[in-house]
């Protein structure tokens, strides 16, 4: 497969158009940015990570849960094949343990676990700053439709199931995390993105240290040994 033109550029990654319309390839980078944009900075080897994880999740997801995913071939260390989609604008969080925003906007101190999972949906639109939204809106707007939006709340909750208990088994809370969803040609609905220490809040069952990007976000320092630490629980390198 050939590596043609950059197609696009965003915060952490690059996309670029292959010999096959229907595959494209992602590169990842190791730019980190935080608050929609207001904090950049570099975590050394946060691409090769990224990729790498969320390969190996999206691998799972599909074999063990079968999730359809946009996962077509990891190339290297930082690229990766994936289905060329077109992007739900839709950012599905789903939480276990109370966290960053949500924590803020219900004064349930971090660290609180919620009795259920908690689903949230986000329109993506850096100049709105991503604001929530509920199916009212998502419908009302057109962004997906009932039927479309059933099966992304039904596969967000078995990646939820599934990636709980996965990490559970190498000694990691997953608070909560961020996923989007794509539309192939012929409108099945597939996840894409990247599941990662950049998208998912990853706490140490024992320590409760944070293994993800709120070391960077908040300037605690150590983001660059956390990626790794979750690199090696997760895929033993
Ligand atoms: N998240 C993300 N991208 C975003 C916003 C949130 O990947 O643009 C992830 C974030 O890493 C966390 C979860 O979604 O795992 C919930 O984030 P929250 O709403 O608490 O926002 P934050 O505190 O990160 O601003």
């Amino acid at each position: 497969m050939e590596k043609l033109e950059q197609l696009y550029e965003g915060k952490a990654k690059k996309v670029y158009r292959t010999d096959d319309p229907n595959v494209y390839l992602v590169e990842y980078k190791d730019d980190a940015t935080a608050g929609n944009g207001a904090k950049r900075g570099t975590i050394l080897g946060k691409g090769a990570v990224n990729n790498k994880v969320t390969n190996h999740l999206m691998r799972q997801l599909e074999a063990r849960e079968g999730i359809p995913t946009h996962y077509v071939q990891e190339l290297s260390d930082r690229e990766t094949l994936v289905k060329r989609v077109a992007i739900v604008p839709l950012e599905v969080i789903v939480r276990n343990i109370a966290a960053g925003s949500l924590s803020k906007r219900l004064g349930l101190p971090e660290g609180t676990p919620l009795k259920t999972p908690v689903l949230e949906y986000c329109y993506k639109n850096d100049e709105l700053g991503d604001p929530m939204v509920n199916e009212y809106h998502i419908a009302a707007m057109g962004l997906a439709t009932k039927a479309e939006l059933e099966t992304i709340a039904d596969y967000s909750f078995r990646v939820n199931r599934f990636l709980c208990a996965y990490l559970k088994e190498v000694g990691i809370d997953l608070v909560d995390f961020k996923l989007e969803f794509g539309r192939l040609d012929d409108g099945t609905i597939i996840l894409a993105d990247e599941i990662s220490p950049d998208t998912c809040r990853f706490w140490d069952s024992k320590t409760h240290a944070h293994l993800d990007k709120d070391l960077f976000r908040r300037d605690l320092g150590g983001a660059e040994e956390a990626y790794q630490e979750v690199q090696k629980r997760l895929l033993g390198q």
